[in-house]
């Protein structure tokens, strides 16, 4: 898929449109997500424009893999959380709305099974 700048995650890395940040280095930024589905509901996206995770795995650099997991676990580590969720939507039949790779951390409650 190509990747469209207007998407709204790259507006918000553009200072754009605001966002309820909690962490940015140079691989990442993690903020809120606006319509959380659990106690702890954050997003974290890569500083570089890939559409999805098939892309960024495709695409980025192994130095931005590397940096960017490693930030998702600080990420978590930083908000308290021990336990809990990652998950990537990749491509509109999974749900992905905003066609910037991105990764939801979920916690705060005892989840109930993943949905089919
Ligand atoms: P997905 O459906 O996996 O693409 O996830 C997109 C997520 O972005 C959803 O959980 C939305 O609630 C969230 N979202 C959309 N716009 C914003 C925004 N401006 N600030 C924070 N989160 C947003």
């Amino acid at each position: 898929m190509t990747y469209d700048p207007n998407n709204v995650f790259a507006k918000i890395l553009r200072g754009e449109i605001p966002c309820r940040q909690c962490f940015t280095n140079e691989f990442a930024l993690a903020f809120h997500d606006i319509a959380p589905a659990a106690p702890t509901h954050l997003l974290v996206i890569p500083k570089g424009g890939y559409a999805n995770f098939a892309a960024f795995v495709a695409e980025a650099s192994p130095a931005e893999q590397a940096g960017f997991w490693a930030t998702v676990a600080t990420v978590a580590a930083e908000a308290g959380l021990s336990d809990y969720r990652l998950i990537t939507n990749n491509g509109g039949d999974a749900g992905q709305t905003v066609h910037h790779f991105h990764v939801h951390i979920l916690g705060g409650k005892p989840m109930s099974a993943l949905l089919p």
